[in-house]
């Protein structure tokens, strides 16, 4: 059976989904990046784009409640491919009314024609990547923008009628001082964005830091001074009236990520675009990575088998207690699995309570402090 007649037969609640697409061009491929994302091969995107178009199409009929351009660099397209894309979204699926629609922007990149486009298509919600404001720091980490591309973008945009804006940074960068880093938290508020994604540097094997690294020639900032950093954005924020939702994300109330937000409560979504992953109908299914296979053949292909309700059950454990300040609400859980958290987690939730990793309010289940710099290990206690 087709995709699309599948589509036509399932209940109208699985119909529901959010749509990634993932655009995968960069100008340039930064140094602590292991995404799929490729520079220089700009000359592919017009068949890249044509090629989403046709997996679009294989998905007619779902309801999209949020769409997000990820990458890569989505403000790479032109206004023509842009208006592309745009229009098989929906031309095939019903982008539902106040469907939240966001894109990933490098600052320097994209322009007036661009965000007019995106505009006119509803793209109302920009997520840039600054990353820090040191012309330094950004040289070394192998980014392809400046400082001062930050304000301009961001003013441009908001020009076109854009204004809900998300500004990505990072920290414990090579060679980072907490001065530097105070710098970027001061410069990235005083642009009044309403979001924020911020992360501290995660050092992937393959990519030209981790090459650095295994010659010795990359140096790490201590792990006092990442803590002390960690500490310093999360005063920074709070006082900025900004509050922490999930552990990577920060919001002005009302202005959480709501696509983002369909990954933590473990929603489907549908990746479409090389690399892309899914989570739909209890399969998660991913693209392989590579723009030229990914051209010659853009359908999806569902694994027969759905995942187990045990692995569903782990993932929405621990991406749930990604939320910091929802917490794992206990009756979500409950409705989607049919019985209290605490039958399979009790013990589990009780130890990780009393080694002050985990709080348990009644209603939900929450990171503590200490909990949200020890995630990893405490989602790795829900594993069975
Ligand atoms: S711009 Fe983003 S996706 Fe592209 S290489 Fe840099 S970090 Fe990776």
């Amino acid at each position: 059976m087709s995709l699309p007649d599948l589509i036509a037969t399932i209940p109208e609640a699985e119909r529901r989904v959010g749509v990634y697409l993932h655009i995968p061009f960069c100008v340039k491929k930064c140094y602590y990046c292991d995404f799929a994302c490729y520079a220089g091969q700009e000359k592919h995107i017009d068949a890249y784009v044509e090629a989403l178009t046709r997996e679009i199409a294989a998905y007619a009929g779902l309801e999209a409640e949020t769409i997000y351009f990820g990458g890569g660099t989505p403000s790479v397209l032109g206004s023509r491919q842009l208006d592309a894309i745009m229009s098989a979204l929906h031309r095939h699926l019903r982008v539902m009314p106040g469907a939240e629609v966001t894109m990933e922007v490098n600052p320097g990149t994209g322009g007036p024609d661009l965000w007019k486009t995106a505009h006119d298509w509803g793209i109302h919600r920009m997520s840039l990547g600054v990353q820090t404001f040191s012309p330094e720091l950004l040289k070394r980490i192998g980014r392809d923008h400046a400082p001062e591309d930050v304000p301009r973008t961001l003013e441009a945009i908001r020009d076109a009628g854009i204004t809900n804006l998300s500004l990505d940074l990072m920290y414990a960068l090579p060679g980072q001082t907490m001065a530097d880093w105070e710098d970027s938290i001061s410069k990235a508020l005083a642009l009044a964005p309403q979001h924020f994604s911020i992360y501290s540097l995660i050092l992937e094997e393959q990519t030209v830091f981790g090459a650095w690294h295994r010659k010795g020639k990359l140096k790490l900032v201590d792990e006092d001074l990442e803590i002390a950093m960690t500490e310093a954005l999360e005063a920074r924020m709070t006082d900025a009236g900004f509050s922490q939702y999930e552990i990577s994300s920060w919001t002005r109330p009302g202005m959480e990520s709501r696509h983002n937000t369909r990954y933590w409560i473990n929603s489907p979504f549908i990746g479409l675009g090389t690399g892309a992953h899914s989570y739909w109908r209890n399969r998660r299914y991913a693209h392989g990575p590579g723009i030229p296979d990914y051209v010659r053949d853009p359908l999806p292909t569902l694994p027969e088998e759905p995942m187990s309700e045990r692995e569903i059950r782990e993932e929405t454990v621990f991406l749930g207690l990604r939320m910091t300040r929802e917490g794992l609400l206990k009756a979500r859980y409950a409705e989607r699995f049919g019985e209290a958290l605490e039958v399979r987690y009790g013990e589990t939730v009780r130890r990780l309570a009393s080694d002050g990793l985990l709080e348990d309010l009644g209603d939900r289940l929450r990171l503590t402090a200490r909990g949200i710099m020890l995630s990893n290990e405490v989602f790795a206690a829900f594993i069975e």
